[in-house]
């Protein structure tokens, strides 16, 4: 077992990313693999010499407990705000437990306060993917550039290291 740094920006925070295509099959064959920084988001591949099955997620989920508020984009009362604990995040998503109802395809903003920060990291845009009795996944789709870069540093804490 070894870790992979990433070419772009050099952390060992990657893993195995899923495959997809005809090139990515074809590559797999010769245990070349697609493998995704958590960090930077860059996918490269790389030759790994031994077998691996194909991975479901591009990102490792860090178990957090965070609390978080949720407000629909497209509520014109402004008003609207569902509050609930994160329960896990990465780089492009997030769970949030709550017992409040809100709508599978719902557009909202994201901020919640990690222990490690005096300020809220805000999420401008995402998406609410999934939706169980305990709470919504969501899924991150813009973020002003300064909280993205707090975002990765509280993971870069927070991740363990891959050995693949
Ligand atoms: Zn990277």
């Amino acid at each position: 077992m070894r870790s992979y740094s990433c070419p772009q920006c050099g952390t060992v925070k990657t893993r195995l990313a899923p495959r997809s295509g005809v090139t990515d099959r074809l590559l797999s064959i010769l245990t070349i693999y697609p493998l995704r920084c958590q960090l930077c988001t860059h996918r490269f591949t790389t030759f790994l010499g031994k077998l691996k099955a194909n991975p479901r997620r591009n990102y490792d989920r860090v178990p957090v407990q965070y609390p978080a508020q949720v407000r629909p984009v497209h509520d014109p009362s402004q008003r609207v705000v569902v509050e609930g604990m994160l329960s896990n995040l990465s780089l492009r998503g997030c769970r949030v437990l709550t017992k409040q109802r809100i709508p599978l395809g719902c557009q909202v903003m994201l901020e919640f306060h990690p222990a490690e920060y005096d300020d809220p990291i805000m999420v401008d845009g995402a998406l609410v993917r999934s939706r169980t009795a305990e709470g919504i996944g969501l899924r991150f789709s813009s973020f002003l550039r300064s909280e993205e870069r707090r975002l990765r540093r509280l993971l870069d804490l927070r991740l363990s290291d891959h050995a693949i």
